[in-house]
């Protein structure tokens, strides 16, 4: 997966390893404090950061966490990490449990 769309704009997924937040090769300004950075969204640049040092299901998970992240900045709201994680975590669940008919996967192809 190298692109998601939100809403109305397509955001670019990009992949980042520990060299490149060290380097602070994306901006990201993390501090030693906040530990390993999984995720990072620039609704700016329209890019979701996604950490390689995951297993393919946390990458995927961490996909899902930044684009709620989106879709809330979209929405207009301030951020609310607690809540982010809360539905992401459910969400992430209830889509690997089940099959939506309504999603409609070949658009992205
Ligand atoms: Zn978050």
């Amino acid at each position: 997966m190298d692109k998601v769309r939100i809403g109305v704009r397509e955001y670019d997924i990009i992949e980042f390893s520990k060299e490149d937040v060290d380097k602070n090769v994306f901006e990201f300004n993390v501090s030693k404090e906040d530990g390993d950075l999984l995720g990072r969204i620039d609704s700016s640049k329209n890019c979701i950061y996604i950490s390689k040092d995951q297993c393919e299901d946390a990458k995927n998970q961490t996909i899902l966490h930044e684009s709620l992240h989106a879709i809330w900045e979209q929405m207009g709201r301030d951020n609310n990490e607690d809540l982010i994680n809360g539905l992401a975590e459910q969400l992430y669940a209830l889509l690997v449990q089940n099959y939506f008919p309504f999603s409609k996967k070949e658009a992205f192809k």
